[in-house]
């Protein structure tokens, strides 16, 4: 599906080419103007759920995603004073397409990014950059970085970023 957002509806495109507008979750009190962010990655990764960010005093980085609410939407918590870069956008992202398609979808990246073994073979490690769905998060933000980042995938493993396959994977998730 394709999704054009305007303010407060999102007009949702049917494979049969069809187009049908569906509106917004209400937001919720506090919503930054800034989660537009969200509804332009929305445009580009038809899976991601709708989102909203929240001014929060969170304790790390510059955003968490703090799960789906019972409407499928997106709670990001955005720190207070600090707006947040593309790719905290896309990093928090990532972990709401992961609560939003399910563990299996860690399967198809791990697949799809070449890396050892499976997902379920990882042995794992002491850092962040370690976690699978980390890695997961990381390869969407690195999509918003310029080139040289090193993501937290290709750091726990040495396999190095391909922006096409990634870009290519994000993009078509279902
Ligand atoms: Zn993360």
């Amino acid at each position: 599906m394709i999704a054009v957002m305007a303010l407060s509806w999102i007009l949702t495109m049917t494979p049969g080419g069809e187009t049908v507008p569906v509106r917004a979750p209400t937001p919720p009190e506090n919503v930054r103007e800034d989660s537009r962010m969200w509804w332009e990655l929305m445009k580009m990764i038809p899976a991601l759920p709708w989102g909203y960010f929240q001014e929060k005093d969170t304790w790390a980085g510059s955003g968490t995603f703090s799960g789906l609410d019972p409407n499928g939407v997106a709670q990001v918590n955005i720190r207070r004073g600090a707006p947040p870069s593309r790719f905290t956008v896309n990093h928090e992202a990532g972990h709401a397409l992961v609560a939003a398609l399910g563990p299996q979808v860690m399967d198809t990246y791990w697949r799809a990014r070449g890396l050892p073994g499976t997902r379920q073979d990882w042995p794992g490690g002491p850092q962040q950059w370690h976690i699978p769905e980390e890695m997961f998060a990381d390869d969407l933000g690195a999509l918003a970085e310029p080139p040289g980042y090193v993501a937290y995938a290709e750091r726990a493993t040495g396999v190095p970023y391909n922006r096409a396959i990634m870009d290519a994977l994000y993009r078509g998730l279902r």
